[in-house]
């Protein structure tokens, strides 16, 4: 789950990472007050969950209420890469202007199975240009969670951002503060660009971006509540609700499998065969009829898919089930996409009873079925 930038921000600050002054408004006369009250000069930001909002527009300075009532008015509704700002962030400007802008993230490295601090001096809105042009310009260390963050290597990172002595301390006690924040968060990413050097002497974050494990989510209440649906993709809010793992992608192969395992695999399969996946879709373990139904609806509500396979390998999940889920999902949504089963394991053969009468294209072994998914779909153009 994501997080906004100012729902981050607030949490960096309650670990003690100096972040602008700053409130959320819904409309352009709000933003007026806001302005106001913060004294003019402020930043006006689209809140939307995805990076690039200042190159899109999205991110506007304003030296007075009048200004930043303007740039609002311009913001809010505006479409960034499909999402509608619909809340912008009143932040007071950095004091004295920006002297450097610094890449500052803390992210798991899968590889490695520990926190790493990421960290560039070249950080602002080029930080993917420097990534792959220039990446000598990033710096990394691993934080070993049971020693937490040691001051050898923040005075490694500070002396790579070219901060002068004075500000290492300062530097320290924000990744250190960072670092709280993304452990306490259960979060997969904290991140930070960009981190600034005010023309003042001050470190500040000025940009904010929190990814948190979903798994966490039980015991993390108040972040669980922070959700914001109208940022997620209504399919996959759907899914979430039944349970479902659904992750969309763009091919015209709808898949319904259950296990994540299984899952990858065949959409492993279906490309061997010169297919290509409309979706990931794990409908889980024990999945009742009722989720079946939601799944297939949800696979046929994009309109890119010209065939469906399903492909259930029974043991805690039974075929019958499943196959009852199938009859109830093709009476709620009438469609002619060709649909391939192959049922294997518990209950199989009750349930392609079940499905017999019903138009499907059967298979036994998951080879075939997706060959024949594929050239269904080839038949539909
Ligand atoms: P992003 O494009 O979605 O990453 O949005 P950011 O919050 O990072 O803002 C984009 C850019 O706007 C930053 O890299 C800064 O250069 C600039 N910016 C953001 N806040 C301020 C501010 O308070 N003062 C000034 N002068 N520039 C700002
Ligand atoms: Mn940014």
């Amino acid at each position: 789950m994501n997080l906004h930038e100012y729902q981050a921000k607030r949490l960096f600050a309650e670990h003690g990472v100096p972040i602008p002054q700053g409130q959320v408004v819904t409309t352009p006369k709000g933003v007026r007050e806001i302005a106001r009250e913060l004294g003019g000069r402020v930043v006006v930001k689209a809140q939307v969950h995805t990076g690039g909002r200042g190159k899109a527009g999205g991110v506007k300075l304003a030296h007075d209420p009048d200004t930043a009532e303007k740039q609002a008015e311009a913001i809010l509704g505006m479409d960034i890469k499909g999402l509608t700002v619909r809340k912008v962030l009143i932040d007071q400007q950095a004091a004295g202007g920006i002297a450097q802008e610094i890449y500052l993230a803390i992210l798991i490295d899968r590889a490695a199975r520990k926190p790493m601090i990421m960290a560039s001096p070249a950080g602002g809105m080029d930080i993917e240009q420097v990534a792959e042009e220039t990446p000598e310009k990033i710096f990394t260390v691993h934080i070993d969670t049971t020693l937490g963050v040691r001051s050898y290597q923040t005075t490694y990172l500070a002396h790579a951002m070219g901060f002068p002595k004075e500000l290492w301390r300062e530097f320290h006690n924000i990744v250190v503060g960072l670092y709280a924040c993304f452990k306490g968060n259960d979060a997969s990413l904290t991140e930070v660009n960009p981190l600034v050097l005010t023309g003042e002497g001050k470190l500040m974050a000025l940009d904010g971006k929190m990814s948190i494990d979903d798994n966490s989510l039980f015991r993390q209440q108040r972040l669980a509540e922070m959700r914001d649906v109208d940022e997620e993709p209504v399919s996959e809010r759907e899914a979430r609700l039944a349970g479902i793992n659904f992750i969309k992608l763009d091919g015209n192969i709808g898949c319904m499998v259950n296990g994540a395992g299984l899952a990858m695999t065949t959409m492993d399969v279906v490309k061997l065969f010169g297919g290509e996946p409309a979706n990931f879709l794990d409908i889980g373990g024990g999945a009742r009829a009722d989720q079946v139904a939601t799944a297939i609806k949800l696979i046929l509500s994009d309109p890119n898919v010209e065939a469906v396979l399903i492909n259930i390998f029974g043991g805690i999940t039974r075929g019958d089930e499943v196959a009852r889920g199938i009859l109830a999902a093709l009476e709620l949504v009438q469609t002619n996409v060709p649909m391939v089963v192959r049922l294997a394991g518990t209950n199989a053969q009750e349930g392609l009873e079940i499905l017999q009468g019903a138009e499907m294209i059967t298979a036994v072994t998951l080879s075939d079925a997706a060959q024949k998914a594929v050239a269904a779909a080839k038949g539909a153009k």
